[in-house]
């Protein structure tokens, strides 16, 4: 697809970011390209527009930049996963594992129904640790998640085999 140079050309990557060592992926350059993002935006939608998804459940938050516009473009409620106490009502929780420590993810109960069918949106898969914890909490209230997406995925980090059976789509891979 001729679409995804151009996508992949306009993230940039910042050494030594949140710490030495570490290439971040900068996705708020891909923002500010109308076309690539766009063109990111379009290709999700392509993808997913004819798959019964009923829910886009976006990660706090990068995911919330992607998984807004798509939810409305194929007709789906969006729900946000959140970091913890952000959200005012009732929530279900998950902890997932950090580099160094845990973190938690919430979501407003009631969001989710067990009859509805879900996709998982951040910005990128490293560990996939983030994307576990998002699955988890949508499979305990018993919807079903039909494939998670990411704009980048760092393959290096075989994120990719700890979601199990769940697909994950992704535009870009970065190393
Ligand atoms: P994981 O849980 O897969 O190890 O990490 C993925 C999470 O960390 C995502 O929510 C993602 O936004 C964030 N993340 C980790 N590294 C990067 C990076 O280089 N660029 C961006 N944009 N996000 C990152």
């Amino acid at each position: 697809d001729p679409r995804i140079p151009r996508i992949a050309s306009s993230i940039r990557v910042i050494p030594n970011f949140p710490k030495p060592g570490v290439m971040f992926q900068d996705i708020t350059t891909l923002l500010l390209d109308h076309k690539a993002f766009k063109d990111a935006i379009d290709m999700f939608v392509e993808r997913y527009r004819d798959k019964g998804i009923t829910v886009v459940a976006g990660i706090e938050a990068r995911g919330f930049i992607f998984g807004g516009p798509i939810a409305l473009a194929i007709g789906a409620k969006f729900v946000p996963m959140r970091k913890p106490n952000k959200l005012p009502g009732e929530v279900i929780s998950e902890e997932y594992s950090l580099e160094y420590g845990t973190d938690r993810m919430e979501m407003h109960v009631g969001a989710v129904e067990p009859e509805d069918r879900a996709l998982i949106i951040d910005d990128l898969i490293a560990t996939g640790g983030t994307l576990c914890a998002a699955i988890r909490l949508l499979e305990r209230v018993g919807a079903d998640v039909v494939e998670c997406a990411c704009v980048i995925e760092l393959p290096e980090l075989k994120g990719r085999e700890k979601l199990g059976d769940r697909p994950l789509f992704v535009l870009v891979e970065a190393a």
